[in-house]
């Protein structure tokens, strides 16, 4: 760490340092408690400052977190080295750590880590080198690319040389020759913050219809309140959400506020960037994992100085320290991708409600295909609901079509029924483009021996190996093992005898390019894309009709708005049915609804295939008919049936590690002592289990599972707490407490 310490090298001689009162530091580790420090008299420190202690042998930064415990005797504590300059974290971002930390039964200091998410920005910015004319008029006999650089620059002006020898067309040389000459002058600048001189009335002016206009007024009358909000913005797509919210951001800039947009990481896309550039007259600052330390820097920076006012990010945006922070905009409310599943496992989407209510300001979720808790939550009358049931415009939803797989099956190792196959060549015909969707990443999910009836799986988790062809290798999705596709069965040693079972997007590339050999066609999946960049580029080429059918995963179902997709091609609308998941339905519903979503969303009217084994299943009626309201109500009456959430509370408790019985065996021990029964209150809790998780194995270690089910109102957190506490885990045994789970493996 490069802090500058106060005391040089005598600080380890602690009687040097002359000391005043003692205040409590968090740091960003493994700990539930602020540590107490004495506070060198030299140094002027508050409650939330960003500071550097020592740890052990370490110096690390951490935050001041409120009054000593008094714990420890004054004279054995160890003094703050040093203050960042920064603006103190604001007390209602560290009430928000301790209450996330609570909530979700992790240390707080790890949840601080999600807040320290850019080390690097505590330091001062470090200016960077740019260029000022130093000539007013252009010398005569200056070699033309010389003149090329004077004549675009501006006088008074700055410009780092790459930008400069961008506008000349010349190389960064030229400009260091030019600063030797005297033609240029060096300078250092600092940049300005991402996102720091927003417009909000910078977009062109547009009508909004009178539903657009109430939802909009609704939102912009409790910013103003800087009352606490939650609103569920309830449109089917292209219904002008996005238009709407973005009336609810310009009223929180207006009113110098900070504003939030979460989206789910993959609806990032340059499109919705381009959009909110045109609105508001500057690019917002992006927070996501794809981004350079630089970025971060920035970012983490300007957010926490109150300069940087939207930014617009995955759910660890969240955590982002924001000085006067004033909405927040959940776009794609339901998506599973606001569930963090490692480290600290939290829900950002129920996370950012806690959020806003600590500082007193509205949320709003926005989705076409809200989630079942979203859409209780209205039922009880705790949300508000804001709807706009029409897409804007000439714009029309699209038809959706059932094909019953068990009467146009398709031709034997083929994927794609007769009805779809002439639905795609009528809409290339028409030079419209088309979607092919299957959650599916790879050639095939299943490798078996013809011979054996051997199935390749991975050797570390419970999981088949999936063949990709592009890289000819099986790939496992859990973890990062692969290995080359191998001649001989390691079982019965027969030669060449692997078959493919089922499809994944690179085979119904096959398919496709058989039958329509001139055809443009693109695989999209997370792993066809080497770099968030290259994603962008290809989703940019389909925006601009590069492309005439895409076979896509889901990375292809959410947020993406191309104009000549017309029709859409579900290749197996059953997948997500499997398995038994809680939420299967739900997320089937609300993943295929969206994939329908992205047909016909200008003039052109779309068109949906879906291909199912169990057309008359209620999920594929409710889809066709477009009763989405006769679904909620099915599945939440089931749901309640089965005291299931949202009629009750689940923990999930996964134990694992590397050695089978010592799992097996803590595993045993807390499933004999685990919450049952009722309590005082008439409270009832449930525990079921332990048994091995349906991921018996993930990369190396062996998992189970216990699952707690209590009813709505009893505090599940403190009745987890007091029961794991009974029990010494050894060391090598991790247990992870999933609040509301919404994983089951
Ligand atoms: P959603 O977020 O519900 O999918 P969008 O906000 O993206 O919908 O709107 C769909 C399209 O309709 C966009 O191109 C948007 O600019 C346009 N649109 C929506 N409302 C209006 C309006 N009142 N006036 C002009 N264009 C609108
Ligand atoms: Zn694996």
């Amino acid at each position: 760490m490069s802090q500058i310490s106060l005391f040089g090298d005598e600080r380890e001689e602690k009687q040097a340092v002359p000391v005043g009162k003692t205040l409590s530091v968090l740091v960003p580790y493994p700990v539930d408690k602020a540590y107490d420090y004495a506070i060198p008299k030299n140094l002027e420190v508050h409650e939330g400052d960003y500071v550097c202690v020592p740890l052990g042998q370490r110096e690390i930064t951490g935050v001041i977190w409120g009054q000593a415990a008094g714990d420890i005797e004054p004279k054995k504590l160890k003094a703050i080295i040093s203050k960042y300059p920064l603006k103190p974290m604001p007390e209602i971002h560290r009430k928000f750590i301790d209450w996330v930390a609570h909530y979700n039964l992790a240390a707080k200091g790890m949840v601080l880590k999600m807040s320290l998410s850019a080390p690097a920005a505590l330091n001062p910015p470090k200016p960077s080198i740019a260029y000022r004319k130093k000539v007013s008029d252009i010398p005569a006999k200056l070699p033309e690319k010389r003149k090329a650089v004077l004549e675009t620059m501006t006088e008074g002006k700055t410009y780092s040389a790459t930008e400069l020898a961008e506008m000349a067309g010349c190389s960064t040389s030229v400009i260091k020759g030019m600063t030797e000459k005297g033609l240029l002058e060096m300078v250092e600048v600092f940049g300005s913050p991402p996102c720091s001189s927003i417009n909000p009335d910078a977009g062109q002016h547009i009508d909004l219809s009178k539903q657009q206009d109430d939802a909009a007024q609704e939102i912009i009358s409790d910013i103003n309140a800087q009352k606490f909000s939650v609103s569920l913005l309830d449109g089917v797509t292209g219904a002008g959400k996005t238009e709407v919210y973005f009336e609810g951001v310009a009223q929180a800039l207006k009113n110098g506020k900070q504003v939030l947009i979460l989206l789910p990481e993959i609806a990032l896309s340059n499109a919705f960037l381009d959009r909110f550039k045109k609105r508001f007259g500057c690019a917002p600052a992006l927070w996501h994992s794809g981004l350079g330390t630089a970025q971060r820097r920035e970012t983490w920076r300007g957010v926490a100085n109150g300069k940087t006012k939207v930014v617009i990010g995955a759910r660890s945006a969240l955590f982002l320290p924001y000085q006067d922070l004033g909405l927040i905009i959940i776009d794609e409310e339901h998506d599973p991708a606001y569930k963090q599943e490692d480290g600290v496992i939290y829900n950002a989407r129920d996370m950012a409600v806690v959020r806003a209510h600590l500082g007193s300001f509205p949320v709003v979720l926005v989705s076409a295909t809200p989630s079942l808790e979203t859409i209780h939550n209205i039922w009880e009358g705790k949300y508000k609901h804001l709807e706009l049931p029409t897409r804007f415009g000439e714009a029309q939803l699209p038809d959706i079509e059932l094909v019953d797989l068990r009467n146009d099956k398709p031709e034997r190792q083929k994927f794609l029924s007769r009805a779809l196959l002439k639905a795609l060549v009528k809409n290339l015909e028409e030079g419209n483009q088309s979607l092919l969707f299957l959650n599916r990443r790879g050639y095939a999910p299943l490798t078996l021996c013809r011979g054996c009836g051997h199935r390749m799986e991975c050797p570390r988790c419970t999981a088949w190996l999936v063949e990709h062809k592009r890289s000819g290798k099986l790939h496992c999705h859990h973890c990062d093992y692969h290995m080359a596709m191998p001649k001989t069965c390691p079982s019965c040693s027969e030669e060449d005898s692997f078959v493919a079972c089922g499809p994944g997007v690179e085979r119904i590339f096959e398919e496709t390019s058989e039958y329509f050999p001139d055809a443009r066609v693109m695989v999209l999946a997370s792993d066809t894309a080497e770099s968030h960049d290259d994603l962008k580029a290809m989703l940019k080429k389909i925006t601009d009709g590069e492309v005439d059918i895409i076979i896509g995963t889901q990375i292809m179902a959410k947020g993406h708005h191309f104009p000549d997709l017309t029709l859409v091609g579900v290749v197996d609308a059953d997948l997500g049915l499997q398995g038994g998941d809680l939420r299967a339905a739900e997320r089937t519903y609300q993943l295929l609804h969206q994939v329908a979503g992205r047909a016909g969303r200008e003039a052109k009217k779309g068109h949906v295939l879906l291909q199912s084994w169990m057309p008359e299943h209620r999920i594929m009626k409710a889809l066709a008919a477009g009763e989405r309201d006769a679904f909620f109500d099915i599945e939440a009456s089931e749901r309640e049936m089965a005291n299931m959430p949202p009629y009750s509370r689940l923990a999930g408790i996964i134990i694992s590690g590397r050695e089978e019985h010592m799992v097996k065996e803590v595993a045993e021990a807390l499933g004999k002592i685990s919450p049952q029964g009722a309590n005082a209150h008439g409270q009832r809790i449930q525990t079921l289990g332990p048994a091995p998780a349906p991921f018996a194995r993930l990369r190396g270690k062996y998992r189970y599972r216990l699952l707690v089910c209590a009813d709505k109102h009893m505090n599940l957190q403190k009745t987890i707490e007091n029961w794991l506490k009974q029990i010494k885990i050894p060391s090598n045994i991790r247990v992870y407490i999933d609040i509301d789970p919404q994983s089951f493996l």
